[in-house]
């Protein structure tokens, strides 16, 4: 069974938390993206069901244990939304409420595991409110999971126990990625640092499509934008499926600008990179790096919440705003 070690000490915790209630919990995981919360939640909830748990230890041979792992344990429900729906609405808590109410608890215990609250709906979040509230008692735990720290939950916040997965420490990742695969250590040391915390993100960028499109986006950021050839092809590039990571590159990129200035080669992340740091270096200024730095920023804030012509927009805006540094 796959474990990542850094959840262990977490699944202690949470195990002593469930010990010593008396009565269900309705839990709000806070995490970063790629620290495994979901084996974690999984774990938890083989812990609930086991029928011949031990201390913190699951037997993991039970029916309960097996049919958790296999995802087909009839107490066990789950909210997760495709990324293209990218809402939790009203109606899928109301169908949480129908079940919660009407279908018998197959094993005396029921969990309800919702991924990604930051996408319930206004009103989906009122209703599950009020379900938390009708049904945290009644044999039935809710493991509500959030990647971000966000002011209009406050209502729900106040309904649920909190708590924050710790994150691993650059060292724990690299020495877990050094041990189970084999890629050059460089390489490890730039993904890990470019997504510290999150080691499953981490480990993606290794992959080699992934590290492959990296040096692909580097190199055209290069031709393109540096020395201006093609900014319409550049503009295919930041409108593709993975922005979010496009803009990470660039960021870390011009963050590292900024170290080399500072004499602070050893902490730039990018360090396969360096000619081309030094090179941003000597014709961009600290200001304008900044000043781009912080555009971007406000950028990714805005991802989540324009319309795809505004989204158009504003990754032209972006494109001209890089290039004009290099004039
Ligand atoms: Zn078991």
């Amino acid at each position: 069974m796959i474990w990542y070690p850094w959840l262990d000490q977490d699944y202690r915790r949470l195990v002593a938390l469930l010990m010593k209630k008396k009565r269900c919990l309705s839990i709000l995981l806070y995490s970063n993206l790629g620290v495994g919360s979901e084996l974690l939640v999984r774990a938890l909830v083989r812990w609930i069901m086991c029928e011949k748990r031990r201390d913190i230890a699951t037997c993991n041979q039970c029916e309960n244990c097996k049919m958790v792992s296999s995802d087909i344990h009839p107490d066990f429900y789950k909210i997760d939304v495709l990324k293209k729906e990218n809402s939790i609405k009203v109606e899928d808590i109301r169908k949480i409420g129908e079940i919660v109410q009407n279908y018998t608890i197959y094993n005396s215990k029921r969990v309800v595991w919702i991924k990604e609250i930051r996408l319930l709906t206004k009103e989906a979040r009122y209703c599950l409110i009020k379900i938390l509230e009708d049904f945290s008692e009644k044999n039935t735990y809710f493991f509500l999971e959030c990647h971000q720290i966000l002011p209009y939950l406050s209502s729900l916040n106040s309904k649920c126990l909190h708590f924050s997965l710790k994150e691993p420490s650059d060292e724990t990742v690299m020495k877990w990625i050094n041990e189970n695969h084999s890629f050059p250590e460089i390489n490890v040391r730039i993904a890990t640092r470019s997504h510290s915390g999150s080691p499953l993100k981490a480990l993606n960028l290794l992959k080699k499509k992934n590290w492959d499109s990296r040096e692909s986006f580097y190199f055209k950021f290069t031709k393109n934008i540096i020395h201006g050839n093609d900014l319409v092809g550049f503009l295919r590039e930041l409108r593709k499926e993975d922005v979010f990571e496009k803009i990470s590159l660039l960021m870390i990129l011009l963050l590292d600008s900024i170290k080399y200035r500072k004499n602070a080669v050893f902490n730039c992340i990018n360090q396969d990179k360096l000619d081309l740091i030094r090179y941003i270096n000597k014709v961009v200024s600290t200001r304008t790096l900044l000043s781009m730095v912080e555009s971007l920023e406000k950028f990714v804030r805005n991802l989540n919440v324009v319309s795809f012509t505004n989204l158009d927009l504003q990754i032209i805006i972006q494109t001209c705003n890089l290039r004009s540094c290099f004039i």
